[in-house]
């Protein structure tokens, strides 16, 4: 199966919560189509479509961000750009902390995951799962990508302060958005 996402960090993520699935990159040079939909399920679906179109064969691609309550859900489907086109990981996650500072408010959040799959006759199916927690004022930890350092999640219990960043790569992937996203996934392969 393809997994279209030109993201690392996703690809081992996917491959670890996805054992008995082989898992192949983008080929060099795929260009990826313009993510313009207004959902993560639009987005993941045209991820999936456009790499199925072009290579053929099973694809499944990710879409997937962080919801701040505060901020109306934001930066949500922008998480991946959200201070500007190229943003670094960093810049995105200090824009979100200067808003929700701004704010004031009681800093809930969650991540979302939409795994869309296009089998090889074309059928779609979509797959959503969420991951809720609140937003740190300041980064702790080294592991994980993106927002991982501020987003404390509520899965790991009330006397459970560490961050997403903070965790192993197992106990984030047995609580995470994309984590429970990609057993909904497996259950339909192991079904299918
Ligand atoms: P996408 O590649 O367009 O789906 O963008 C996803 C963006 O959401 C990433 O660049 C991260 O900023 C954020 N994100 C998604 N999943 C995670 C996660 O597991 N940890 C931290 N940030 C994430």
């Amino acid at each position: 199966m393809l997994l279209a996402t030109s993201n690392l960090h996703k690809v081992g993520e996917m491959r670890e919560l996805l054992p008995g699935v082989e898992l192949e990159p983008l080929p060099d040079g795929y260009e990826s189509p313009v993510e313009d939909g207004d959902s993560f399920e639009a987005n993941a679906l045209i991820k999936a479509r456009a790499a199925h179109a072009k290579l053929g064969g099973a694809v499944l691609a990710d879409d997937s961000g962080i919801e701040a309550y505060d901020l109306g859900g934001a930066p949500g489907i922008h998480s991946a750009r959200y201070a500007g086109a190229a943003a670094s990981d960093e810049d995105n996650l200090d824009k979100l902390l200067r808003e929700v500072d701004a704010v004031g408010g009681d800093r809930r959040a969650a991540y979302v995951c939409v795994l869309a799959l296009v089998e090889v006759d074309g059928t779609e199916r979509v797959f959503e799962a969420t991951c809720e927690g609140r937003l740190l004022p300041e980064r702790r930890g080294t592991g994980g990508f993106g927002y991982d350092p501020i987003f404390v999640p509520d899965e790991t219990g009330p006397d459970d302060d560490r961050t997403m960043s903070e965790l192993t790569q197992a106990e984030k992937n047995a609580i995470s958005h994309r984590g429970r996203a990609a057993r909904l996934l497996a259950v339909h392969l192991a079904d299918g």
